[in-house]
């Protein structure tokens, strides 16, 4: 049995080598967010601790950075989810194509964010 197809050798979707790259990007994103989510719930745990010390004001401002501490803190949750679910399409062989579509998203697109599940095309819908 042939494995190679002619007519499949003209289309152009990533070389593993450049999926290679962007798995590369990903994890390393992973570890630096994995990193920053250590030493921000630690941010957090400070504020709470110190509200106990602090006048009316600065107690408002405390508790306005708590709120923007957790803010960052899920939003970086949510990144960690769409790495892993990159990291999983890559797995699955199923890298670069839009969930929508099924077209490739484009290597472009996929280096201004590598975590992308969307084309252009249907991004803009
Ligand atoms: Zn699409």
């Amino acid at each position: 049995m042939l494995d190679s197809d002619p007519q499949d050798s003209g289309h152009n979707h990533m070389e593993t080598d450049q999926i290679r790259a962007f798995r590369e990007i990903l994890i390393e994103l992973r570890s630096e967010l994995e990193q920053l989510q250590e030493t921000g719930s630690e941010a957090t745990d400070t504020v709470t601790l110190d509200q106990a010390k602090v006048g009316r004001l600065s107690r408002m401002d405390a508790m306005q950075a708590q709120q923007m501490a957790e803010e960052t803190a899920r939003r970086r949750q949510l990144q960690l989810q769409k790495i892993e679910g990159a990291l999983r399409r890559i797995e699955a062989d199923e890298y670069g194509y839009c969930f929508k579509c099924g077209d490739e998203i484009g290597e472009a697109r996929l280096r201004f964010d590598p975590t992308s599940t969307r084309c252009m095309v249907c991004m803009e819908k």
